[in-house]
């Protein structure tokens, strides 16, 4: 990774702002936090800077209150699982104060008071509109809290706002945090030093949202294997009937331009050659195996990869050394359409000699209900960043941050 990590930074008795991804999903009345994994993510980085003595500002948004104070979506709920989470973590209890505002005189005087090993969390950044506006009054209050900037929000780096793009210009160094900087480690060292043989699997409803990763991703892999409601795009457009499964009629030229692009580029373009397809789009619908040369009948859609093609993708899965997934096989919310993705989920982690990397909320929980999430040498946390990432673009808060080697006497 070139950027600046924060294990380069003299952190003692220092105030490190630290832009955390805490956007945890909470009950219908904002009370009860429902999943902490995201809270987990970020315990390594905070253990890390507490041992060294950092007067620790966390600041992160939390659903989408539109840019103003919106009491179910407060990050107060937070502190109680963080201080309990870190007691574990750390042995110790750890003192976590809270700031009902993310700027002004509270967030001032909170965060001169800070003792070292002991953290302020502020209130949403998003309750403020000036925060997705990236705008620079407000960036420069937020670094006025802190001596050391870090980021370790790799989900929210996609977006130029302040707290991940705007604060950089008015910081001496911006460091990647640990969670951020094995994100890059991973996804880096798949896309622009990968191992080959280089097999991608791309999956999840519908070609628009992949089609950038498609471009990029045929420039570097040696095989790419198509499944979920994406494909039928793709065997339309080879001629193949596809009765009522998903089609995005207007993308049939990009998926043409896809197909011969790959074969100009010796790339193995696979798609399913055989299907598990539905009279109804239910949990209960009727359900039948078709093989790739037999037209799906009108009214029935395909919903997840058959056998055979189960099997073709493992051998492909199995050769590879590194291997990036993004989307699921089927409508695997359905237990009934849900065997292809949890197949190939357990083909990937059975591949214990690639990088294997997965990223996209779906195939994220795909993977976590396949039970084999462990098997994973990577995981990413960002959705939305992890697609652009994989389409090659650069993410504006991962682009802030500051070059290793530049760093370290600035900050
Ligand atoms: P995405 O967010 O693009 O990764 O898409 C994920 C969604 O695609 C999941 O909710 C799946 O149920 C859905 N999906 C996967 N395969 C199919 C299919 N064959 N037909 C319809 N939807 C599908």
């Amino acid at each position: 990774m070139s950027k600046l990590s924060i294990r380069s930074l003299d952190l003692k008795d220092k105030r490190l702002f630290l832009r955390v991804d805490f956007n945890v999903p909470l009950s219908e009345d904002g009370s009860e936090i429902l999943d902490d994994t995201r809270i987990r993510e970020t315990l390594p980085t905070l253990e890390f800077a507490l041992r060294r003595h950092a007067k620790l500002i966390l600041a992160s948004h939390l659903g989408r209150p539109k840019g103003k104070p919106v009491a179910k979506y407060s990050l107060r709920p937070v502190v109680d699982r963080l201080r309990a989470l870190l007691d574990r973590a750390l042995g110790q209890s750890v003192n976590v104060a809270f700031s009902p505002d993310c700027v002004g005189e509270v967030a001032r005087e909170m965060s001169q008071q800070l003792e070292s090993g002991q953290i302020l969390l502020l209130e949403n950044l998003r309750f403020h509109p000036e925060e997705e506006a990236n705008d620079p009054g407000f960036s420069r209050e937020l670094a006025g809290l802190c001596e050391i900037y870090a980021n370790d929000a790799f989900g929210s780096a996609h977006r130029a706002h302040a707290s991940t793009e705007g604060i950089t210009h008015f910081v001496p160094a911006a460091a990647a945090g640990l969670l951020m900087e094995k994100e890059l480690t991973f996804l880096g060292k798949a896309l622009q030093s990968p191992e080959k043989p280089f097999v991608a699997i791309l999956g999840g409803a519908k070609v628009s949202d992949k089609i950038g990763v498609i471009d990029n991703l045929l420039r570097k892999v040696d095989a790419l294997l198509i499944g979920g409601g994406m494909a039928y795009t793709f065997l339309k457009a080879k001629g193949q009937e596809i009765g009522g499964s998903l089609l995005e009629a207007d993308k049939l030229d990009v998926a043409r331009a896809a197909l011969s692009s790959a074969e100009q580029r010796g790339v193995r373009f696979l798609l399913p050659v055989d299907h598990v397809v539905a009279d109804r789009f239910a949990r209960d619908a009727k359900t039948r195996l078709i093989s790739g040369t037999e037209p799906v009948p009108p009214g029935w859609m395909g919903l997840d990869i058959g056998p055979a093609t189960v099997e073709l993708f493992t051998r492909e899965i199995a050769g590879a050394r590194t291997i990036v997934w993004n989307g699921p096989m089927g409508v695997f919310e359905m237990p009934a359409f849900a065997n292809g993705t949890m197949r190939i989920a357990a083909a990937v982690a059975e591949n214990q000699a690639a990088l294997s990397v997965v990223g996209g909320g779906d195939s994220v929980s795909a993977i976590r209900q396949s039970g084999v999430a462990a098997h994973i040498k990577h995981i990413s946390t960002g959705g939305g960043a992890s697609l652009e990432f994989l389409e090659g673009k650069a993410l504006p808060g991962v682009a802030a941050l500051t070059e290793a080697g530049d760093g370290a006497s600035a900050a």
